[in-house]
């Protein structure tokens, strides 16, 4: 019997991501290839030095592949001066298995799985990843206008029994609170229904320590819809406001069960984006402080937003940039 080879090629292009390890190996095999394919893609094969601004007298160390020198100025400069992976004796070729990893592990992953899989020390695979997440926050900007989700989350541990304000020991209830009214940091969500994009920001309480006012949603949502922008919510009273700010408003009635009512009337495209970050930031990162949330959600919201992205691996190459 015939085997059936045709489709095993096909299966190998993973959906979205945009690159697994077998292209990689392929599109990387040497440091040397790595360190050509970021040129192209950042000044398609015109390098300007930094210096004089000369094009055309550049040429390339043999044995220090990221040193160009400039021969009009004679100084020496590294086209990597001004992104994310400046400074770090780390090969390019692992920058770009990092960042694969990073871009098809749906819960991102850890910097002991960094460690152990490059071999690296704690530190720096921390370091990266914090870099790596850096240029994912880079992102354009954002405007929805047709239907959005909006909900907000609450992040943080759970409230510990002795470790509160009055130093009492807290009751059961007190313990299994969840949502409004905990210690837990609250997080906003737009989702445009359309193109499946999304945007998240953290929500720190304001200076009289009131968590998620009105005001605060609204800005929010102003940062990223246009006017006339149809907004699904919950019944939180802090959405009151939107139809005066110039949209149109519809609330789901979770009270009634209304979770999924049939007329579209739902906020389930969101809620779906906060249990995948949950996943990601009590599964794969533990520890980490709240000062750090912003830059985790990030995290996701590019992997979310770029996930049917064929070149999704680009995307993230030409944010590394942060001069
Ligand atoms: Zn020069």
């Amino acid at each position: 019997m015939a085997f059936k080879r045709k489709r095993l090629v096909q299966s190998v292009h993973t959906k979205g991501a945009g690159m697994n390890y077998r292209e990689f190996e392929q599109l990387f095999p040497t440091e040397e290839k790595a360190i050509d394919y970021y040129l192209e893609n950042r000044y398609k094969g015109i390098i300007t030095c930094p210096h004089c601004g000369n094009k055309e007298n550049i040429y390339r160390y043999k044995n220090r592949t990221k040193v160009f020198q400039c021969y009009s100025c004679k100084n020496s400069f590294s086209p990597f001066h001004d992104t994310i992976f400046w400074h770090a004796r780390i090969k390019i070729r692992y920058w770009f298995y990092v960042i694969i990893m990073f871009l098809n592990n749906r819960s991102g992953i850890s910097a002991r799985n960094v460690q152990r899989q490059i071999g690296v020390s704690y530190p720096t695979a921390l370091r990266m990843l914090r870099q790596i997440r850096k240029a994912m926050s880079n992102e354009e900007e954002k405007v929805f206008s047709g239907i959005v989700e909006v909900d907000e989350t609450y992040i943080g541990g759970k409230p510990r029994k002795f470790n509160n304000k009055e130093g009492k020991p807290l009751i059961k209830k007190q313990l299994n609170k969840q949502g409004r009214g905990t210690n837990k940091t609250p997080a906003v969500g737009v989702k445009d229904r359309e193109t499946g994009q999304i945007y998240v920001k953290v929500m720190l309480p304001n200076k009289e320590g009131k968590k998620l006012t009105g005001k605060q949603l609204i800005k929010v949502i102003n940062a990223v819809c246009v006017e006339g922008t149809t907004v699904i919510t919950d019944e939180f009273k802090g959405y009151n406001n939107l139809t005066k700010n110039g949209y149109i408003h519809y609330k789901v009635n979770h009270s009634l069960g209304q979770y999924s009512a049939g007329n579209g009337i739902h906020t389930n495209g969101i809620e779906n984006f906060w249990s995948i970050f949950k996943m990601g930031w009590y599964g794969t990162y533990r520890h980490m402080s709240i000062k750090y949330l912003q830059l985790y959600i990030n995290e996701f919201c590019f992997r979310q937003n770029t996930r049917l992205h064929e070149r999704a691996f680009d995307i993230l190459l030409d944010r590394t940039v942060i001069s």
